[in-house]
């Protein structure tokens, strides 16, 4: 393993309140000097790499990923999901527990992490699941899951219904310092609804899925928060009553926190009606001039890239969800990638799975509607993606400072691309995304000092 020595770039390390042009040298994998002494400290045979006019951060880590491994290798693998990672600028991701079988026993845990260390390029935790097979009925084993080294608990895809039970699960995760991280969805509310409960669901004739269905689970979650004592995390947040909840009980200090992902603050409900819907209404006004007249992307109607789950929703939800990463309600950014075969996609709206890919563009979507909109400056959307995440799974990550393993994540935030599904490292192609000029892009990956993504042919050390 070589050193390597980064010289020029911008270093914003949020954990260390450092941002400043420096050289950051990595040797034997870990952070070895940042600032004037690092080339001073450089080994003779070290790598240099001019980064002059990038942005050099600590590894980004993304909670919420499906690697969809064991049993659904027609989606993605670990080897092809973990690519896709470190090309959108991932040194770290948190890989979903709802396989086939699910990763609800210790022995699933270990097949994961040994999988990943042989095939993966990014570093994989693993979240284990609430309940045995994810049926929501009886609590799987949460200490021997938290043996086997998961870094949360979970049954995102499913949410559990019975309240009485959730107390339970967060009352021993607790116990193991683990957190519990929840997909909020109340079936009852819910039914089959596939799309936003709104104008478009009736313009559309597609069944509604209320708002109210994940406000209720995130007022259920910060109630049980508050009983319990035990820490508590919201994911993928779509609905604006979602942040005026979490807001509210963040407020009165319950251990509560949320995530959002780049479709629900960039899309709403209307672009399952089109791209023309939705170019001409609520798409009107994101990212600036960034988006030119002439290459908008086309899509029809009922483009089953559109849906996911919980669904695109109003603009003004849309607005509220930007809203709550502004204010820092919502302390987290992620992808939910949820990867799925063509054929599956390949039908109508209501027989689709729910989910799209992510990992490779949320880092530029992020940029996009909350720095280039001059919302918040670079160090806070890295804050969102670094040293948010690592604090609430415990993770010694997030950081660049000296002694800390090699994760580093080499962005251009000006650089201008066309995201193109078919040039990724998924094994998916369910993006919505396809086709859209985005503008900031990671451009040099490196997982514990080894460079896991090259984006630039310049980057190669001279
Ligand atoms: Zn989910």
């Amino acid at each position: 393993m070589n050193a390597l020595l980064l010289s020029g770039g911008r270093v914003i390390d949020p954990a260390n309140h450092f941002d400043a042009i420096a050289d950051l040298l990595i040797d034997k994998g870990k952070v070895a000097a940042i600032g004037r002494d690092a080339a001073l400290k450089a080994p003779p045979e070290v790598e240099r790499v001019d980064v002059k006019g990038l942005v050099v951060c600590p590894g980004l880590i993304d909670l919420h990923v499906h690697l969809r491994e064991p049993g659904q290798t027609a989606k993605e693998t670990i080897a092809t999901g973990t690519a896709a990672a470190a090309r959108g600028g991932l040194t770290s991701v948190v890989c979903m527990p709802n396989t086939a079988p699910p990763i609800d026993n210790a022995g699933t845990v270990a097949l994961i992490h040994e999988l990943a260390s042989e095939q993966g390029v990014v570093n994989v935790y693993v979240a284990g699941a609430i309940t045995k097979n994810i049926a929501g009925e009886e609590l799987a084993p949460i200490g021997s899951l938290k043996g086997a080294g998961v870094v949360a608990i979970t049954d995102d895809g499913h949410c559990v219904q019975n309240n009485d039970l959730m107390r339970r699960a967060l009352e021993y995760a607790k116990m193991f310092n683990l957190p519990v991280m929840d997909h909020c969805q109340d079936y009852s509310l819910v039914t089959d609804g596939v799309m936003h409960e709104g104008y478009w669901s009736t313009a559309l004739g597609r069944r509604g899925w209320p708002a109210a269905g994940e406000e209720m689970i995130v007022a259920r979650n910060s109630l049980l928060a508050e009983l319990t004592g035990a820490r508590i995390h919201c994911q993928h947040l779509s609905a604006a009553g979602s942040v005026r909840l979490l807001r509210d009980a963040k407020k009165r200090g319950v251990p509560i926190s949320g995530e959002a992902c780049p479709h629900h603050f960039t899309l709403t409900d209307s672009a399952v009606a089109g791209s023309e819907k939705f170019w001409n209404g609520d798409g009107k006004r994101i990212f600036g001039a960034a988006q030119d007249q002439s290459d908008r992307p086309f899509w029809p109607a009922y483009d089953t890239n559109l849906k996911m789950n919980p669904p695109l929703r109003s603009a003004r939800d849309r607005d509220a969800i930007l809203e709550g990463l502004i204010d820092g309600t919502i302390d987290i950014l992620c992808s939910d990638h949820a990867p799925h075969c063509g054929y599956e996609k390949e039908v109508e709206f209501d027989y689709a799975p729910f989910g799209i890919t992510g990992l490779e563009t949320e880092l530029s979507l992020a940029l996009m509607q909350l720095y280039h909109a001059g919302s918040l400056d670079l160090r806070q959307v890295i804050e969102k993606f670094t040293t948010a995440p690592a604090r609430l799974l415990n993770l010694d990550k997030g950081t660049l400072h000296v002694g800390a393993e090699a994760d580093v994540t080499v962005f251009d935030p000006e650089r201008e691309w066309v995201f193109d599904k078919t040039a990724g490292a998924s094994k998916s192609l369910n993006s919505p995304f396809h086709g859209w000029s985005l503008k900031g892009k990671a451009v040099l990956t490196i997982v514990g000092g080894i460079k896991a993504w090259v984006e630039q042919r310049e980057l190669v050390g001279v």
